[in-house]
């Protein structure tokens, strides 16, 4: 049985004894892919600034997760330019009408609904702001994910409620409340520090790494933790 059959039958397991199976799931980088977010922002720049125009020649597997890091790969080197486009990247990377251009990772939308017909409760957990509830929930639905907030055993929209709170308090809180409502079964990261929390907050439950792109804080992940690049496995 492969590993995401596992969890699945471990939901349903769950289910089946009375609890209410929750299954944590992170977004940016472990269901949606933001490598097209990246790249639109890039071209844009690209555009207005004919120094940049290296940027619009950067190709889906060369996006790292700080633009700047993916513009000097590119060749970028000034300073004062790499400085102009962070802030350019930060004016557009969490508007709701760029969250439109993320796409899928492999086969997550079809896991998730499968949580659900599992019996169980995805929990989307991610580190976005109410601000961009918006556009995460017109993502969702394009996607073909389950919608979240219907009530009852509905999935669960969790946004970080001011954007300038750190993501580690913010997962670190957030999932004492999560955790009130239902049973904890299995979660999903991309962000190793983020998916070393949650197995050492509930190290009975199943946390998955996945291996997509994430912000280079030098965490490994925790060891046992296994690891997933796509939701096809
Ligand atoms: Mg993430």
């Amino acid at each position: 049985m492969s590993l995401l059959q596992a969890i699945l039958a471990r939901v349903a397991a769950a289910r089946r004894a009375g609890r209410r199976p929750l299954v944590l799931l992170d977004l940016d980088d472990t269901l949606l892919d933001t490598t097209p977010r990246h790249l639109r922002i890039m071209s844009e720049f690209a555009a207005l600034r004919p120094e940049a125009a290296a940027l619009s020649g950067v190709g889906p597997a060369a996006v790292r997760y700080r633009v700047t890091e993916t513009a000097r790969a590119a060749g970028l080197v000034e300073e004062g330019l790499l400085s102009e486009l962070s802030s350019f990247w930060g004016e557009r990377f969490f508007k709701n009408d760029y969250l439109l251009l993320d796409t899928e990772v492999p086969g997550a939308s079809a896991f998730s609904r499968a949580v659900v017909s599992a019996g169980g409760v995805p929990v989307y957990f991610t580190g976005r702001d109410e601000a961009m509830r918006e556009g995460t929930l017109k993502s969702l639905l394009r996607h073909g994910f389950p919608a979240p907030d219907g009530g009852g055993d509905a999935p669960r929209l969790v946004l970080k409620p001011r954007f300038e709170m750190p993501d580690l308090a913010y997962k670190a809180e957030g999932l004492e409340g999560i955790a009130a409502e239902g049973s904890i079964e299995a979660g999903f990261e991309n962000e190793p520090a983020h998916v070393n929390l949650f197995a050492e907050r509930f190290p009975e439950a199943a946390m998955v790494f996945v291996d997509t792109k994430h912000s280079g804080k030098p965490v490994p992940v925790k060891r046992g933790v296994p690891s997933i690049r796509d939701f096809r496995a």
